[in-house]
């Protein structure tokens, strides 16, 4: 699995039923309560916490329908249809998405805090796309256009990426930002929903990140992408009449900003 390493611990421990949910507590004669605290209604074993309770049921029903439907009794059985069917990507959102649920009963069990479960997800999403960003590192470099020539040691490298949900009509965009030495300086990510293409998914997290970097007065940055696209859109302003061609002059201003 591609995800945080906190995630596959996770997952880990929901294969195993491992987490301590109500009903789990109550078999361990911990509590005496083996009903959902978010809902009242039903005894909350882990399928139940993350999946069927109600609020997030509905959520998973929009865009993962054929999984609500699925009655496997346990996460390691839905995880596995997954893996049967080789949909790793899937398997992936799916977990870090139940992780980020998790998340969110524990927030309300500990601390009475009922938390959106759209803006959780997102947030899941978001970290998922900034993880997938740091783990890439054979990226092709847009240095012709975006070279400004500082001395190697005051150099900072963004890495720019970013990852189709299909599943969730949303993109997640990850940015990355290391020193010369492969110390990570700061780290963003955020969704975008609209955005269908490859080529704009891309040129957006190349804008997001150099916004970020003109916001905090970061200069002397190597802008790393891997879409040769965009990357010759850039260089050679061909693409500055096209139905991108706004997003791109964007950009470049935000070069030439820093170049300035
Ligand atoms: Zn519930």
């Amino acid at each position: 699995m591609k995800v945080p390493s906190k995630v596959k611990i996770f997952a880990w421990r929901a294969c195993k039923d491992g987490l301590p949910t109500a009903l789990n507590l109550e078999k361990k004669h911990i509590t005496r309560q083996r009903i959902c605290s978010l809902c009242n209604a039903e005894t909350e074993d882990l399928n139940h916490a993350v999946i069927y309770c109600k609020m997030i049921e509905g959520f998973w029903n929009n865009f993962f329908p054929e999984l609500v439907k699925n009655k496997c009794r346990s996460i390691k059985e839905k995880a596995l249809v997954f893996c049967e069917k080789k949909e790793f990507s899937k398997l992936d959102v799916f977990f870090m998405l139940i992780w980020s649920f998790w998340f969110r009963r524990n927030k309300y069990v500990h601390e009475q805090i009922r938390l959106d479960p759209r803006k959780i997800a997102d947030k899941a999403l978001g970290l998922l796309a900034s993880f997938n960003s740091a783990r890439k590192t054979n990226c092709v470099q847009i240095r012709k256009y975006f070279k400004w020539s500082p001395p190697d040691i005051n150099f900072l490298k963004l890495n720019v990426d970013g990852a189709t949900f299909k599943e969730l009509d949303r993109v997640g965009i990850g940015v990355v930002l290391k020193h010369y030495s492969g110390k990570v300086i700061m780290a963003m990510s955020k969704i975008e929903i609209s955005v269908e293409e490859s080529e704009e998914i891309e040129l957006l997290a190349i804008f997001r990140g150099m916004q970020l970097c003109v916001n905090l007065g970061i200069q002397n940055i190597l802008i790393e992408s891997d879409s040769k696209l965009v990357i010759e859109a850039l260089q050679t302003d061909s693409m500055l009449n096209s139905s991108l061609g706004v997003l791109y002059r964007e950009v470049k201003l935000l070069a030439t900003h820093k170049i300035g």
